[in-house]
């Protein structure tokens, strides 16, 4: 373990704190985290933890959804400016103005988005439940009298839609990375490279990205799958990040992504160095107001209940 590891690990145990990590971190973050994961592995494990402090390694609204679930604790952000510019794609009083063109309308908000969007909505999701999430709306309801809205992402949502059957109303987000860079063409051109390969891609991929692959999931979900499954090589549509984790807990196996040009930049701005500061320093709090909290944390709350019912 290096000098900064060994400060971290004194610091974690004298602040009573939980150094949580996003898949798409850098390789150092992962080694110096206490739990690697998803969106929505992370929010379970915000809520499990019994620590005062976490040190949430990721992007401003991961921080964000962790302190609305723990409004007790202190949340650290390693840099302040690491945010996602898919959340910033629609703000409340857009929203607010969408709702209005509907006479029923129903909200389901990507965890991708601010505090400020999940309190004008009424169900959250992430990549790897917004199917079972838009299924639940639609359980016992006469649909044709409700307009679901689904906030931001275009990609995913057109996914649901697809898997679920269920007509939704799209918002017109998209993840940068996901979108820009992970194109049919890479795909195409890496399938012919290795045949026997499955190819692996994230719902935030454009729908004729994921009309070539032969599974689509959240990068959780991906972990999960590849441990288990017996075939060894994989192609992996998503940010690179992942490929750290893949590699290292699949030393058997073989991973190509589309291509080495899917970064998020934003998850990138953290580094050991600002992990140390925050910790020493106990500054970058994420805190958000409490009347956004009371009505951002139902949403969430409703959206951890479908995964815990599987
Ligand atoms: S990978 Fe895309 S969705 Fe995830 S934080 Fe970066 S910009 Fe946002």
């Amino acid at each position: 373990m290096n000098e900064i590891g060994e400060k971290l690990n004194k610091l974690k145990k004298e602040k009573n704190a939980i150094i949580l990590a996003h898949i798409y971190q850098l390789p150092e973050i992962h080694d110096i985290a206490d739990f690697v994961g998803d969106s929505l592995e992370l929010s379970i494990k915000a809520t499990q933890t019994d620590t005062d402090v976490i040190v949430f390694c990721g992007v401003h609204f991961m921080a964000e959804t962790a302190s609305i679930l723990s409004p007790n604790k202190k949340v650290l952000i390693p840099d302040a400016q690491a945010g996602c510019p898919m959340a910033d794609m629609i703000t409340a009083e857009q929203l607010k103005n969408w709702k209005a063109e509907y006479k029923n309308p129903v909200v389901v908000a990507y965890v991708n988005t601010s505090a400020a969007i999940k309190a004008e909505s009424d169900i959250c999701c992430t990549s790897s439940n917004a199917v079972n999430v838009v299924k639940s709306i639609a359980s016992g309801k006469n649909l044709r009298n409700l307009d679901i809205l689904f906030v931001p992402d275009r990609n995913l949502g057109s996914y649901v839609q697809k898997t679920s059957g269920i007509k939704m109303n799209m918002w017109n987000g998209f993840c940068p990375t996901h979108n820009n860079f992970i194109l049919p063409e890479y795909v195409l051109k890496i399938k012919e490279e290795h045949p026997s390969a499955e190819v692996l891609v994230h719902p935030e991929c454009r729908p004729e990205v994921v009309s070539l692959a032969d599974h689509v999931m959240s990068t959780g979900v991906m972990c999960r799958y590849v441990q288990k499954n017996f075939v060894k090589d994989f192609i992996i549509g998503t940010e690179t990040g992942i490929l750290y984790k893949l590699s290292k807990d699949n030393s058997d196996k073989n991973f190509y992504p589309v291509t080495n040009l899917a970064q998020c930049p934003n998850m990138k701005k953290i580094t050991l160095t600002k992990v140390l500061d925050v910790l020493v320093n106990m500054k970058n709090i994420v805190s958000v107001p409490d009347d956004i909290r009371q009505k951002a944390y139902p949403p969430i709350y409703k959206m951890l209940q479908i995964a815990s019912q599987g």
